[in-house]
């Protein structure tokens, strides 16, 4: 898919409204619409890449910032010493559902792994 019609693009641009928890000029944060735990925010490139399965070596330093950003929004919010769970899905088998890549950070209950 491209950005054009891409649902992350347009919440990143303000055009579709989402419930912010962070931004800056890499990345940008809101709560899932359909959370799967008490905490569930997508951190989002505000550059549109598909996946990890498309993202090369020009976005190394983006992806170690939207792993950082989680952490550092875990340890701003609280939750960071009781634990979390960070999750990309990638493509069919992953789970992944919306095309523009995303981190989700799950909290405020304990995760089983493997996840099913
Ligand atoms: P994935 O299945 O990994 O692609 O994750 C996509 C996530 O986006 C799901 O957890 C959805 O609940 C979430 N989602 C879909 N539409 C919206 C929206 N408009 N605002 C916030 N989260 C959304
Ligand atoms: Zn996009």
């Amino acid at each position: 898919m491209g950005s054009a019609d891409c649902l992350f693009c347009k919440i990143v641009a303000g055009e579709i409204p989402s419930s912010k928890v962070y931004e800056d000029d890499e990345c940008f944060a809101f709560n899932d619409i359909t959370p799967q735990a008490p905490t569930h925010i997508l951190i989002v490139p505000r550059r549109h890449i598909d996946s990890t399965d498309t993202a090369g070596g020009a976005d190394k330093d983006l992806l170690g910032h939207l792993l950082l950003t989680a952490a550092a929004i875990a340890r701003d919010k609280g939750f960071a010493d009781d634990g979390y769970r960070i999750v990309i899905n990638t493509n069919a088998d992953g789970g992944q559902t919306v095309f523009h890549l995303h981190v989700h950070l799950l909290a405020g209950r304990p995760f089983i792994f493997p996840p099913g």
